[in-house]
């Protein structure tokens, strides 16, 4: 299993607690530094890693040095209603094609931030968020992994007053506000994964449980996603896909609960890790 974190901007190889192996510095500037360059280039960086033979680490780090493992994307495809019981819980019927939305790539931030709360209407949504290595058009369903050079943690947090507010659901804008797309710790590569296609996903704030589902009830599983959207939008090496949030948002709960400065948000899952959310006033 490859470990791969943005460190302050550089892409490293995760060996252990803290420590890693500088891309750029071990591949002699081939790879790297920028954490985007090195899942432009997945195939020949995969190629070059699994001949690569080192001893030790040579990069220490801490959570709060952790940036976005995908830090500029070209395309983040964002799925809505996913999850069957998040689709009751938010009142829509399942829909014939994947309800997409798009996360500006400006909003993504890493693993340990601290995010300000333009209102007092910020939900959460933890999501398993697909990393595109090889990208191609009409990917067909049984090929669709061999497309994915990893995964990660995502927050999709969302501002529900604007995304309620007009005549019809504004999803990309009331997403996409300062650091509403949290993701890491790092992308894991798929291989040694549990089970890719069953993963547990769960969120809590302060140590109590918000979410807890697993990633085999979603909807549209990864395969399909990467089939149906790849039949629209070429993919390509870097993009992202949020695929979407099971059941447990604060917005669907009696009374509605809203993120607030006093809360920590950690969002796990099974096989990847946990990232920390923390929030400020406007
Ligand atoms: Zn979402």
């Amino acid at each position: 299993m490859v470990k791969l974190a943005n460190v302050a901007g550089r892409s490293v190889l995760v060996l252990g607690q803290g420590s890693g192996l500088d891309i750029a510095t071990a591949s002699g500037g081939r790879f790297g530094p920028d954490p985007q360059q090195v899942v432009g280039n997945w195939d020949a960086f995969i190629d070059w890693l699994s001949r690569l033979r080192y001893d030790e680490g040579d990069v220490s780090f801490t959570p709060s040095d952790l940036g976005p493992p995908v830090p500029r994307p070209t395309q983040v495809f964002a799925i809505g209603v996913n999850y069957r019981e998040h689709a009751d819980e938010a009142g829509y019927p399942p829909d014939s094609l994947p309800v997409t939305f798009t996360k500006f790539a400006s909003c993504l931030t890493g693993a340990d931030a601290e995010v300000t709360l333009p209102t007092a209407t910020v939900d959460w949504e933890v999501e398993l968020v697909v990393v595109i290595g090889r990208g191609g058009r009409d990917v067909a369903r049984a090929a669709a992994w061999d497309h994915v050079a990893g995964v990660t943690v995502g927050q999709d947090l969302s501002e529900r007053t604007s995304q309620m507010a007009g005549s019809r659901p504004q999803y990309s804008l009331a997403k996409s506000h300062e650091g509403f797309g949290p993701t890491g710790p790092w992308l894991v590569t798929p291989d040694e994964l549990p089970d890719r296609d069953d993963l547990a996903i769960s969120c809590s704030i302060g140590g109590q449980t918000m979410q807890s589902s697993r990633t085999a009830k979603m909807i549209y599983d990864v395969p399909e996603l990467i089939a149906r959207l790849s039949a629209v939008c070429a993919l390509l090496p870097g993009d992202l896909i949020f695929t979407g949030t099971p059941s447990g948002v604060g917005n669907a709960r009696t009374p509605k609960r809203f993120l607030t400065p006093a809360d920590e948000l950690v969002s796990t899952i099974e096989g990847i890790g946990s990232i920390r959310t923390r929030f400020r006033s406007a």
